[in-house]
């Protein structure tokens, strides 16, 4: 790990200030929450900051806030463990989603502005001993090699699968994302805040250089149910292979304004919008969740080492549609 200097800010204004002056002044500088994924990628050198400006005691947006209207705001400082234990009546898919993700030390650390902002775990990206796409060389590595790991739908420049479980639950969610700048902060749709290789090849995300996440915001969900289901090789200490987020709005017995996001499938959550117009309007049962599990493939194009994960992602749609609507999903026994 090359050396750097820890900048620790007193306030949010002094943080994006702090990297503001460090990008003016031709230094490199990363923000950090716990740290669990950036300093992996320090020690594998697969980045060497001059700064780095330490987020993690910052003594506000660091608790869940419920406004007069119903809607719930998460700091971006909030713990993985911390939005799993007091979301859960909420907000099933991201307290699943979160309680779910890596390990009980990491959730306890990690924040979930940093489970949103963490770079792919693509081992040719990771590896300091390759140079591929997204690091400025000429071809994705992946797509002609190693890619058993990676995107099934959408990976037609650069093959990652996007990590982050709580980003699906959020677009699922239709979640909102507040940042910092010192020029003025911006508020996106969950959706808009991850970006595809084709319109950013070196970032997952919209933030521009020195740009912090500040908020999460859900609004009200009245009668909404929704629910975030994987499948994992290892029951710990693993990634998915395939996990999905549903949500929809019960009315006369029927789902409305649905929404199945899939994850670990493509660079971005993935919505699987053939799936969403198949269930739209219809009351869910198994033989619904079937049929919406085979039409969440379409549009797939997996890779030579990675088509068998298209069951996996049928049946985690399916079985994520049957959670949300209260039906056993099979997954009952190992939770
Ligand atoms: C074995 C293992 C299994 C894992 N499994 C899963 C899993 O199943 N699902 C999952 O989602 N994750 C998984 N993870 C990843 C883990 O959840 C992340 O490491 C963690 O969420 C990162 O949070 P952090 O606060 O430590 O981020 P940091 O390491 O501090 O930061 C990560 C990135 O986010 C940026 N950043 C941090 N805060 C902000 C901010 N406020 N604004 C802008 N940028 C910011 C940093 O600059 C950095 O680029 C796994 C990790 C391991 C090691
Ligand atoms: S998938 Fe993306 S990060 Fe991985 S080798 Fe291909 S271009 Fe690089």
């Amino acid at each position: 790990m090359k050396n750097f200097e820890r900048v620790q800010p007193r306030s949010w204004d002094e943080a994006a200030s702090a990297l503001a002056a460090a990008l003016k002044s031709g230094k490199s500088a990363e923000a950090k929450g716990a740290g669990t994924e950036l300093l992996d990628r320090l020690k594998e050198y697969n980045l060497a900051p001059d700064q780095v400006v330490d987020l993690r005691r910052l003594s506000s947006h660091n608790s869940i806030l419920r406004n007069s209207s119903g809607g719930i705001s998460i700091g971006a400082l909030v713990t993985l463990s911390a939005v799993a234990s007091g979301l859960r009546k909420d907000l099933p898919a991201l307290a699943d989603a979160c309680e779910g993700a890596a390990t009980p030390q990491i959730r306890n650390a990690a924040t979930l502005a940093g489970n949103l902002c963490q770079r792919p775990r693509c081992w040719y990206f990771r590896s300091s001993e390759f140079q591929c796409l997204k690091k400025g060389g000429v071809e994705c590595l992946a797509k002609s090699g190693e890619n058993e790991f990676h995107a099934v739908f959408g990976n037609n420049t650069c093959a990652i699968v996007h990590p982050s479980a709580a980003g699906v639950a959020l677009v699922a969610l239709n979640a909102r994302i507040e940042t910092l700048a010192p020029g003025g902060g911006r508020t996106f749709a969950a959706a808009d805040f991850f970006v595809r290789p084709e319109v950013d090849i070196f970032a997952e995300n919209a933030l521009k250089p020195g740009e912090l996440v500040v908020d999460i915001h859900v609004d009200r969900l009245e009668g909404v149910r929704s629910a975030y289901r994987k499948i994992k090789q290892k029951q710990a200490f693993d990634w998915p292979l395939a996990d999905a987020a549903v949500v929809w709005r019960e009315t006369g017995g029927v789902a409305r304004d649905v929404r199945i996001v899939i994850g670990s499938a493509a660079p971005v959550p993935w919505r699987a919008k053939a799936a969403e117009a198949l269930v739209e309007g219809k009351r869910i049962d198994a033989a619904l969740a079937a049929k919406a599990g085979e039409a969440a493939l379409e549009g797939a194009t997996p890779l030579g080492k990675n088509a068998y994960k298209l069951p996996m992602v049928a049946a985690v749609v399916r079985r994520t549609l049957l959670a949300s609507a209260g039906l056993p999903d099979g997954t009952e026994e190992h939770r």
